[in-house]
């Protein structure tokens, strides 16, 4: 199939690259220039297991291009997928300009029948808004179908969620259309749910909802531990043997980040307050999480009363590990914090990007653990990363000023922490010294 991918971002570049691994001819637009010329030179943009390989095969075998010349991909294309971003605005309605400019700039190339799949995450009704922007430009309803196909894809295990997800949703009106989306994911071995479309906007996100919701769940729960001197790991595999609840996403920590959960979340409270229902189950995940990842300052104010001219040092920037995506990231709401409080900053992650860099231009970068947590007051672990498991505690905690951990994570082993020589330790429900 001819396929065109519009946005080459998380979701756009995945797409793109696994219909071109099932050998499509896939043309993928975006409107950053930069982006455009690195993928043409196989160079990844984001960070994605197995994403550089499959560009680069796809690249020599020209089952995929870039370009920002939408005009020219929608001419040659038989399908389109619109996978630009939805921001969440300050008043947490969803800011679908992204989408309403490429469905103009979509309408303008349209020269025969075309399937435009909605892939971003957009509000219940957004089919429709689209529609009628491709019909106010001239186009004949006979060439064209909207069809909403939202992507439950995680970061860090993108291409194949998106190769091998629990299901894909369609959401489609006409026959037709039904017909080419078959075509398209019939090598996707994943379950298919054929919807309407206002089911299918709704359904991604009520799921991420529901899972913030279990995480901010699981991290009231484990607050209560730590003052009852309970065991959050425990709790959470006794609730998780139970099949209604299932393990997944009960993992206590310092709370959810990324591009989808903060914004998808505030997006269901917007729109159901559109239509007079209210989402207070959603509010309070949302209350929870702002708390949650601020507990980690919470914790050094009590010990410290004050944090001014201490050097804090933080392991882990990202949400979660696996991927260099620093959106909403608990860590960035810590630092900010941190920095109004006086502190300095010193901090790790290997996928360290620019992006951060230009937002906290004022801290300390390290390379190494080690050189982070030099002459530090307390070492807050921000992200699950594999090598913080790993990592020499003892050496660690001699190198400090004053050995505290925070362990937003739950990685280490109390006992561990103890006999390693650190003085302090608090884990989220896990037990503290
Ligand atoms: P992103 O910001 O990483 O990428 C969007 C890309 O679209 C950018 O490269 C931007 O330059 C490009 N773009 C914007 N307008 C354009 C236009 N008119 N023409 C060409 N290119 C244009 O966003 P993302 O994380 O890939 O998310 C995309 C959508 O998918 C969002 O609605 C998001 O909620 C949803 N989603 C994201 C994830 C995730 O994990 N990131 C998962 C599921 C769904």
């Amino acid at each position: 199939m001819k396929i065109c991918v519009v946005g080459a971002g998380y979701v756009g570049l995945v797409a793109a690259l696994s219909f071109a691994k099932y050998k499509n001819d896939v043309i993928c637009v975006d409107k950053d220039i930069k982006k455009v010329k690195q993928l043409n030179k196989g160079i990844p943009t984001i960070y994605e297991e197995g994403l550089e390989p499959l560009l680069n095969k796809c690249l020599k075998k020209k089952y995929i291009l870039f370009t920002n010349n939408i005009n020219k991909a929608i001419n040659l294309s038989d399908v389109i997928m619109i996978a630009v971003g939805t921001p969440t605005k300050p008043d947490w309605s969803v800011d679908i300009s992204q989408v309403v400019d490429a469905s103009i700039e979509i309408s303008k190339g349209i020269n025969k029948y075309k399937v435009i799949i909605i892939k971003s995450t957009v509000p219940v009704g957004t089919h429709e808004i689209v529609e009628n922007i491709v019909l106010k430009n001239g186009v004949d309803i006979k060439d064209f179908d909207v069809v909403s196909n939202p992507e439950f894809l995680r970061e860090g295990r993108a291409l194949n969620d998106f190769l091998h997800g629990d299901r894909m949703v369609i959401g489609c009106k006409s026959k037709k259309a039904q017909k080419v989306m078959d075509e398209l994911y019939r090598p996707f071995k994943t379950k298919i749910i054929n919807t309407n479309p206002p089911t299918a906007e709704l359904i991604k996100y009520a799921s991420n909802a529901l899972l913030a919701t279990k995480i901010s769940f699981i991290n009231e729960m484990a607050n209560l531990c730590s003052k009852v001197n309970a065991n959050i790991d425990t709790l959470s595999y006794g609730l998780g043997l139970d099949s209604r609840i299932s393990p997944e996403f009960l993992r206590a920590g310092i709370g959810y980040g990324g591009s989808c959960f903060p914004k998808d979340t505030k997006a269901l409270v917007n729109i159901g307050e559109k239509y007079g229902c209210e989402f207070n189950i959603v509010r309070s995940t949302i209350k929870v999480n702002e708390n949650q990842r601020l507990k980690p300052v919470e914790i050094l104010l009590d010990h410290y009363n004050k944090i001014e001219g201490k050097t804090i040092s933080l392991l882990g920037l990202t949400f979660k590990p696996g991927t260099d995506d620093i959106r909403d990231a608990p860590s960035l709401f810590i630092i900010d914090e941190l920095l109004q409080m006086g502190a300095s900053i010193r901090c790790y992650d290997p996928m360290v990007s620019e992006e951060i860099k230009s937002l906290f231009p004022n801290i300390t970068y390290c390379d190494s653990i080690e050189d982070t947590v030099r002459d530090s007051y307390c070492t807050i672990i921000c992200t699950e990363l594999d090598e913080f498991f790993k990592m020499d505690l003892e050496s660690i905690a001699k190198k400090m000023k004053k050995p505290m951990l925070i362990d937003g994570r739950n990685m280490i082993d109390i006992g561990e922490a103890r006999k390693s020589g650190f003085s302090y330790y608090y884990s989220i429900g896990n037990g503290s010294f």
